[in-house]
This record gives C-alpha cells, structure tokens and sequence, in this order.
C-alpha cells in the first residue's frame, strides 16, 4: 500500500497536493517541512496528513524529495491556528503555513542555526567526573555556574574539552544560555500602586486558563509595570510569555527594560528589521525561550509552553496586515490564547473601540488604571487656540511660539507634532493651479527639500522638484502646506537659540532610537518635531510642553475610524507631556474648537469619548456593531475593477442577514497605476458572514475576462 502524504504549498490555490512518500524516508509527522517537485521547480511545503488512496492515482504522483531535518516540524498548535486563519481570513492554508515561517527557512537551503553556548545536558549536571580529567572537570564546574560562550571557551583554550564533554554526552552546544547562576530571576521591582495591585488581585489568580483582559490606563499608569509582574509569575510556572509590540522601534526600548527586571531568563525578539538570518535563527530560538518580545508577526511563532500572551497598545492599526493575508495580530493572539487555553492581555490608554465594546459587554474583562503610577505626576492642561481668531504665520500661531519660547527659557523640553513628512504636502503653481499630481496615484507628490525631489507616499514614484511649472511654465512654484521639514526650518528661523530634532520615517533608523532616547535625556535637545512616530511609548521627564498641529483634516474625514484614531494619537502624545514631578502643558490649533473630540480630550476623558462614538457606531450599523469584508479589486481600468465585483455581486449567496453594498471606486482610487474598487459585505452576525463568504469566494475563479485582481479584507481597518 502507498504511501500518500497530504502537501500544503505556498500557492494562491485554497487546496492541498498529494505526493508519494518513498519508503526511505521514515515517518513524516504533519507539520514537518518538505521539500518536492512543483512544476519545473522543487519547493518547500508543509506536510500534512498521510493517506492510503489519492484520488489523483498514486501512480500519477510525484515523489517527495526529502524532509528538511534542518528545522523543526511546525507543532500542532501552529497548525491549529493556521486553519482558524485560513477559514476566518478566507486565505490559502498553504500561503499561511509558509507565512508563518521566516523567510530564510522557507527555501530548501540547509541552515545552520548559531549555537554560540555550552551547556550541560541532564547527564552532566548528574555526573562526578574522574578527578583525573582535571581540565574536564574545571570546565563541568564552569558549566554548573553559568553557561559558557563559544567565543569565551575558544578564547581561554578550551574548545578540546568542549568538544570531550558533548562526546562523552555531558554538553550540548544550545542556541539560547538556559538559566543559570545564583542571581535571582528578577531584579527589584518598585512596590506596586494602589491601583495596581488591585488589578493583580483580579489577574492572578485567572493566569491558569483562557480569558481576555482589557487593561485600560491612562499613559504613566504602569501598564507595563503590570505586564512585568504577570509575566514573572507566569514564567515562575515554567511557561513562556508572547508581547506583541506595534513597532519594530520599540522592541529595543522594551527589551532592555524586560531584560534588567529578568536577568536571569531567556529572551527572544522577532521583527521585520532583522535580517533574514538573524530572524531564522530568534525563530529558532523562540521555542526554548521564556520570553518572545516582538511585533505582529510574532504571534505564529513557535511556543511550545505558552502560558500568557500581552498585546500592547493594542488599539494600534500596525497589529493588521495590510497585504497578503490580512490578518489582525491582536485578533489572532485571542485566537491562539483560546485554542491554547491561556489568558491574553490587551491594555491600551486608548482601547480600539472593538475591544472596549467586548468590555462593556462583559464579554473581555476590564481593569482600569486611573492614575499616573508616579504620584507627582499629573494628567497635562490641555488647552486649544483658535484658529478662526488667531492667524497663522508658516503654520503657527503666536500662542504657540509664546509657549514654546517660555518652555525653552525654563530649561524644558517641547515636542511639536504634525503627522505629515516631508517638507510640504505639495508643490503649487500660483498661476495655473498645478498640483503636483503623481502620475501613477490619485495623490499628490510630496515635497521633499533636502533631497531636492518630490516623492509619493503611496508608490513610491520619485522625480526632480521641476525648475518650473510642468503646465503653464512658470518658475515661481510655491510649497504648498507643512510638513515635518518646513516645520523644522520654520522653528530654527524662529528660536535660532532651540536645538531641534526632527523623527519621521525620513530621518529615523530602528537604531536611531536609542541615540535619540539619550540626546533627550541627556538634555541635547530641546525641540523635538516630529509625525506620530515621536507620540509612541516615550518617557522624557523633562518634557513639558506639546504642541499639536493641523488635525483637521481627521475631524471631518469620510473615514468613520478617523475620529477615533485622531483621539487615540492626541492622548498620546497628549501623554508625552508632564510625565514627572513637572506639570505638562498640551496646545492643539484648530479651527473646530467647538468639536466633541477636544471637550473629551480636555478631560482625559476617554471613556466618555468611547461610549459617545459607540452610541454613533451602533446607530449608524458601523463596527463594532456589525462585521464588514471587503472584497477588493484592482485593474488596469476603473471599468474592469467595477465589472469584476459586480459580476461577483451576482454571485452572492442568498442570505437576508448579509447585506451586499454597491461596488464603488477605492477613496484613493487609483495607486502605482492600478484602479481600485471595492465591494462591502456586512452582518451583524460573523458566523453568517463568514459561512456567506466562504460559499461565495470559490465563485469568483470562475468570473471572465480575468483582468481584475481580487483579495478579500476580512475585519478592514483602512477603505
Ligand atoms: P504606561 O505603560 O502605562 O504608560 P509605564 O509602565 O511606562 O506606564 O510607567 C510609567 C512610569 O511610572 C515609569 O517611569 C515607571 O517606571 C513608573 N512606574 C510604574 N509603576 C510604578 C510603581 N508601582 N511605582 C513607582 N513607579 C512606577
Ligand atoms: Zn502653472
Ligand atoms: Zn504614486
């Protein structure tokens, strides 16, 4: 009887492939990683199940080539959780497999992972060497106190005893040092506030089983204070605990913080800024690890004791993909903590709407943290200028350079926030009316002064600032707006005595923000400028004053998630401000000083703000009051993208509790040449929103001429 093993493969098919499994190559558990024939080439797929019959006819089929002992069979959990994906997010079990792995590891290449330390296996904590192996029994002694590193042995000449001790079975070469040493676990943490051992009270004794928490606390509150203390007393049970973090930029910050309070335990990080090598080799390391610190796509890393998972700032839109399969982390890590049977923490100063609703529902449970955990500190003034009375000079008003020069006389720190890079938003032709249009995107090109270019921020299209107008051939083209750069060089020209920084995507590497964080606190800077990235989990004590610029836009956006992202993003950086002993001052020019958001901003009054875009959500049948998909299509004309979704719109399913919405232009309807349309599908019930989808999805191969390119958005944040 053959053999016949069940292949998920990396392709655009919601289908598996069957191969035959020669007999020399021993058992196959599923999830392990082979290597076979597809097409002309040979790829990496992930073996499934095995079978007696195909129906294809085992004769008709391929072999597998081998299977890749190099790397470790994807565990049954990850499988699990690769299925709830494929039939939540409608995507290619096979395409998600592979995703889940880092991309080094899903070529056939060998790899080699680093194991940089020696460590003693159980036979060699157990055994009393001969007294006579001198040398060896000095390296055993070595090993009981702590590991040893590959370097550090070869540098001291010991590389032969090494090599002695895994011969005889003592050592083993490991990726990560296990723990070791007499140091304590962790390092002295502060007494935990009022309010926080309150909410250790309520989260401790619910680690052992499935459950979401909502932690909701104002910035300063000691969120992270509370994540360290539920991690250690997971970690004191053996398990592993998984943090989500938005931003590769965090993870440094985060790391050392985590790692001084845990000397003793084993750390991991993965993000998208680690090279490929580096990302294989912490993929690797994760299983043995206590701790995995990383961003979205962490959250398919291997763990084989998972005990607790921590999603922060998890009102973030980086926690969902936007290409490919269109996932939301925090969504999947609820997903991974119930098959898992282990609590999952969410904790925001700004909870997602999504989430609070599932709190006030009682569905997650809240916990709240009020008050800043530094006594001292207290929530800033917030206070606005009106733009309707008081004019703009370069996009700011005298208010603000008044504070600005008060905060610099005192010694004090500023942070001046405007969320748009570059140097003005366009350029302008006063005679015609020329606006920098892109060619490739209904947007307009961005200019950029100190790369002399103007560039598009949606494709990438980049060209010479032109001499003169490309219209009407006048030279006397004007920026048009602010952004970060013009703001930098209006603020030199106006406090030539401020030391400014800018941080946008222009100016900020991973790594810069170490050095950044130093510069602030050392007291190097006095001016920080800068877009949303400057508003995310900073702590600069001596920054007192922030200064929000040109927000508008998002007061009255077609958007209906603009408003509370708008909220979310001035908390925050609202957060920045007053953070010790001194008090913070925010400032916001607006020409809507009357609008709702600022009266509930004024208060730090985010439940308020919640409850009142809720009431507004569920009358108008908006999430999180209903599920929506969006089934997007892209062409080369706007026709053949509205033909496809209306020929797919036939299609439907017939069910009264899904409503199907008109296809329409994307809002930016057209990117790096493609036209973009979109097609709403919403329910109020998910289950018969995806039961809809997933009869209706297998449709649309069938849909001629195929000129559109269709995915589906499952849970869409961005229209
Ligand atoms: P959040 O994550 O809620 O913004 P953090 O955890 O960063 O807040 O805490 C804000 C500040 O308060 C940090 O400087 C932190 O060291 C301090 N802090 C947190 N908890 C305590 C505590 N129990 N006692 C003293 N200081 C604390
Ligand atoms: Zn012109
Ligand atoms: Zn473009």
């Amino acid at each position: 009887m053959p053999s016949i093993l069940q292949v998920a493969l990396d392709t655009p098919l919601h289908r598996l492939f069957d191969y035959r499994l020669p007999d020399g190559l021993g058992r196959v558990p599923p999830g392990s990683l082979v290597e076979v024939p597809f097409g002309r080439t040979h790829r990496v797929g992930v073996a499934l199940t095995l079978q007696t019959d195909s129906p294809i006819g085992a004769d008709k089929l391929r072999d597998v080539v081998r299977v890749l002992d190099d790397r470790p069979a994807l565990s049954p959990d990850i499988l699990r959780l690769a299925q709830f994906c494929a039939d939540y997010y409608h995507y290619p079990l096979g395409a998600i497999l592979l995703a889940t792995l880092p991309p080094r590891l899903r070529n056939a290449t060998p790899f080699v992972a680093d194991t940089p330390w020696l460590v003693l296996t159980d036979a060699g904590r157990a055994t009393e060497p001969p007294a006579r192996a001198k040398a060896q029994r000095a390296l055993l002694d070595a090993l009981r106190a702590a590991p040893q590193s590959r370097d550090a042995l070869r540098a001291q000449k010991q590389s032969r005893h090494a090599t002695a001790l895994i011969e005889t079975g003592w050592a083993m070469w490991a990726r990560l040092p296990p723990e070791a040493g007499d140091a304590p676990n962790t390092a002295a943490a502060p007494p935990a506030t009022t309010e926080q051992q309150a909410a250790l009270d309520t989260l401790l004794p619910t680690l052992g089983q499935f459950g979401v928490h909502l932690i909701h606390g104002v910035t300063g509150s000691g969120k992270t204070e509370l994540y360290l203390r539920l991690i250690d007393a997971v970690l004191a049970t053996g398990r592993q605990a998984l943090v989500l973090v938005p931003e590769i930029a965090l993870t440094p910050q985060l790391e050392q913080h985590f790692r001084r309070r845990f000397p003793r335990r084993r750390f991991a990080t993965l993000h998208s800024g680690l090279g490929e090598k580096d990302r294989a080799e912490n993929w690797l390391a994760a299983s043995d690890c206590d701790v995995l610190l990383g961003t979205r796509l962490s959250v398919f890393a291997p763990l084989p004791r998972l005990g607790l998972i921590v999603v922060d700032e998890e009102h973030d839109g980086s926690f969902k993909q936007q290409d490919g399969l269109r996932y939301s982390a925090r969504d999947v890590a609820i997903a991974r903590a119930k098959q898992s049977g282990v609590p999952v923490v969410l904790g925001s100063a700004t909870p997602s709407l999504e989430s609070y609703a599932q709190a006030l529902a009682g569905r997650y449970q809240l916990t709240e943290l009020k008050q800043r955990a530094i006594s001292a500190a207290r929530l800033p003034d917030i206070e606005l200028i009106d733009l309707k009375h008081i004019p703009l000079d370069n996009g700011l008003t005298r208010p603000a350079l008044q504070a600005l020069s008060e905060t610099l006389a005192r010694g004090e720190q500023s942070l001046v926030f405007l969320n748009r890079r570059g140097y003005a938003p366009a350029l302008y032709c006063p005679s015609c009316a020329w606006v920098s249009p892109c060619p490739r995107c209904s947007a307009r090109l961005v200019l950029h002064r100190t790369s002399h270019r103007l560039k598009c921020h949606h494709c990438g299209f980049e060209t010479r600032i032109p001499p003169e107008c490309p219209s009407c051939g006048n030279p006397d083209l004007k920026p048009l707006g602010q952004g970060t750069q013009r703001l930098e060089e209006t603020l030199t020209a106006f406090l030539p005595a401020a030391r400014i920084r800018r941080i946008d995507r222009d100016t900020m590497r991973p790594r810069a923000w170490a050095e950044l964080g130093e510069a602030v606190h050392g007291g190097a800077v006095d001016i920080l400028v800068g877009t949303q990235m400057l508003a995310k989990g900073h702590d600069f004590p001596n920054m007192t004053l922030a200064l929000i610029l040109d927000t508008d836009g998002a007061l009255y956006s077609p958007d209906f998630r603009a408003t509370e992202r708008l909220f979310a993003q001035l908390m925050q950086v609202a957060g920045r401000a007053g953070r010790a002993d001194k008090p913070g001052r925010v400032l916001i020019q607006t020409a809507f000083p009357d609008h709702p958001l600022f009266r509930y901003l004024q208060r730090h009054d985010y439940a308020g703000y919640a409850r009142e875009l809720l009431a507004e959500r569920k009358q108008l049948d908006l999430p999180p009051f209903t599920r929506q998909v969006l089934l997007r299509a892209e062409a080369t004309t706007m026709d053949a993208a509205l033909a496809f979704l209306q020929r797919a719109a036939q299609f439907a399913p017939d069910d009264a509790s899904v409503s199907v919405f008109g296809a329409t232009s994307a809002p930016m309807a057209r990117v790096a040449n493609l036209e973009r349309a979109q097609l709403l599908i919403q329910s109020a019930s998910r289950l018969a929103l995806q039961k809809f989808v997933r009869d209706w999805r297998p449709q649309f191969d069938s849909i001629k001429p195929r000129v559109a390119r269709w995915s589906l958005d499952v849970d869409p944040l961005v229209f």
